[in-house]
C-alpha cells in the first residue's frame, strides 16, 4: 500500500532524529511491502530563516494533503528574541490547530532495560504498583488545541503587565475526555482527570463535563486530582496511574516530569490525533479512502530541539523512532509493523545499546554507548533479525 508522510524535521536535533526514524520506516516498508512517500516541509526556526515565517502557509497546506505528519522539534536560542507570534514554537501551535489534532497521547512506561536510568527506588515503584513490580506504565492525554496556549494574551499599554487566558469550551473538554476513555478502555480501565479545580473556574468546568461524560463509561474508574498533587504523586507513586487526562499546560509539564521517570526525555514518543471519523470523512471526500483507511495524525517526540547537544551526534533517536511506530498504528492501522519497530527498539536495548542520556549510572556489563546514527543502525539491525 502507498502512504504519504509529511516530514517536518525542524531545528536543532530534529533533523538528526527524524533521519533515523525515516531509515526505520523505510526498512519496515521493504519488509512488509508498503511504499512510504515523504514530503519534506519546513517549519520552525529554519522556516523563519528561509521565509520569515515559522509556519509558511504552503507547509500547512502540504501537510494537510499527506496521510500523516512526522515532526522532529523546533526552536533554539537563535530565534528566542523574536516577538511571540514570530517564534518557532508558533509553528507547532499552527500545525496542531491546522490539522485539528486536539488529543495528544503521551505514553510513559518504564522499560525493564532502563530500570537503572530511572531515579526512583525499587521499593517506591513497587509500593504503588498493584502487581507489586518495580515499574509503571501510564498514558498522559494532553488537550492540545485549547487552553492557555491558544487563549487571548497581551500586554498593558505601559508594558508593565501581561496576561494569558485559559479558556475551554464544554465541547473541547468532552472530546479530549472521550479520547482518554477510549484509551483507558483498552488499558487498565482507570482515568484520572488532573486539574486545579480548587482555584480555576476552567478546571471546575472540566470536572462538570467529566461527571457527565464518565457516565458513558461505567466500567472505567474515574478519579480527580489537583495538578500540584499529581506532580508529587508521579514521583511518589507513579504505579497508581493508568490514563491521565489534562489540559494543554498541565499535560506539557507533567509529561516532561514523567519522562524523567522513564530514564530520559529522549525515550518518549507522542501521537496527536483529531476526530478520526471526521478525518476519515475528509479522506473519503478527497478520494484517499477508496483504497485504504488513514487517519491524519501528528507524531513527534515530546522533547525539544535540544540546542545544547545539536550537531554532536549524541541525541537519542528512540523517541522519534517510537513516534514513527505510533504513526503506523494510529494513522495507517499497521499494528504488526508498529509492533515490529517497538520490538526492535526493545531488542536494541537488550543488546546493550545506549545513547548517553540513557546510560546506566552504574555502568552495566554489556552496555555500549553510541551516538544517534549508530543507535538508528542498531534498531535497523534488530529489525532485520526479526523473523
Ligand atoms: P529540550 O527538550 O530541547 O531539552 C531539555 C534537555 O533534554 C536538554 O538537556 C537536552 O539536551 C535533553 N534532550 C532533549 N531531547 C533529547 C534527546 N533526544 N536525547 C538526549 N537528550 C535530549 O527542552 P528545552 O531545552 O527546554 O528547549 C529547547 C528548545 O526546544 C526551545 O527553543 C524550546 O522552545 C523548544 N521546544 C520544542 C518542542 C517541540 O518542538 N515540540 C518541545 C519542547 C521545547
Amino acid at each position: 500500500m502507498n502512504y504519504s508522510i509529511a516530514l517536518v524535521p525542524g531545528d536543532g536535533i530534529g533533523p538528526d532524529v527524524v533521519a533515523q526514524a525515516v531509515e526505520v520506516l523505510d526498512a519496515v516498508a521493504d519488509k512488509y511491502g508498503h511504499v512510504f512517500n515523504y514530503v519534506e516541509l519546513e517549519a520552525g526556526g529554519c522556516a523563519i530563516d528561509s521565509t520569515g515565517e515559522p509556519l509558511p502557509a504552503e507547509t500547512l497546506e502540504a501537510a494537510k494533503q499527506c496521510d500523516a505528519v512526522l515532526l522532529g522539534a523546533v526552536g533554539g536560542p537563535k530565534w528566542e528574541t523574536l516577538p511571540g507570534h514570530l517564534r518557532p514554537e508558533r509553528a507547532l501551535l499552527g500545525l496542531r490547530a491546522g490539522l485539528g489534532v486536539y488529543a495528544n497521547l503521551r505514553p510513559a512506561a518504564l522499560l525493564p532495560q532502563l530500570r537503572d536510568a530511572c531515579p526512583i527506588k525499587d521499593e517506591v515503584l513497587r509500593a504503588s504498583n498493584p502487581n507489586g513490580e518495580a515499574t509503571f506504565d501510564l498514558l498522559i492525554v494532553r488537550e492540545l488545541t485549547g487552553g492557555l496556549y491558544f487563549g487571548e494574551r497581551g500586554r498593558s499599554a505601559d508594558g508593565n503587565s501581561a496576561f494569558d487566558t485559559e479558556t475551554y469550551s464544554k465541547e473541547e473538554i468532552e472530546r479530549v475526555l472521550r479520547s482518554g476513555y477510549r484509551a483507558a478502555a483498552v488499558r487498565r480501565k482507570k482515568l484520572c482527570v488532573v486539574d486545579k479545580a480548587n482555584v480555576l473556574e476552567s478546571s471546575r468546568l472540566w470536572r462538570e463535563v467529566a461527571a457527565v461524560v464518565s457516565k458513558d463509561y461505567p466500567d472505567i474508574e474515574t478519579t480527580y486530582m489537583y495538578v500540584d498533587n499529581c506532580a508529587m504523586q508521579l514521583v511518589r507513586a507513579p504505579g497508581q496511574f493508568d490514563v491521565i487526562v489534562t489540559s494543554n499546560l498541565f499535560g506539557d509539564i507533567l509529561s516532561d516530569e514523567a519522562s524523567v521517570l522513564t530514564g530520559s526525555i529522549g525515550m518518549l514518543a507522542s501521537a496527536s490525533l483529531g476526530d478520526s471519523s471526521a478525518a476519515s470523512a475528509n479522506a473519503a471526500s478527497s478520494g484517499k479512502a477508496a483504497a485504504k483507511q488513514v487517519t491524519m495524525g501528528l507524531y513527534e517526540p515530546i522533547h525539544g530541539s535540544a540546542p545544547d547537544i545539536a550537531g554532536q551526534d549524541i541525541a537519542n533517536p528512540l523517541a522519534t523512532i517510537l513516534s514513527a511506530a505510533m504513526l503506523l498504528r494510529y494513522s495507517f492501522g499497521l499494528e504488526k509493523e508498529a509492533q515490529a519497530i517497538e520490538k526492535a527498539v526493545s531488542d536494541t536495548l537488550d543488546a546493550g545499546y545506549r545513547t548517553r542520556d540513557i546510560a546506566s549510572r552504574k555502568g552495566a556489563a554489556n552496555e555500549k554507548i553510541v551516538g544517534t546514527k549508530e543507535m538508528g543502525k542498531a534498531v535497523l539491525t534488530a529489525l532485520e533479525h526479526q523473523k
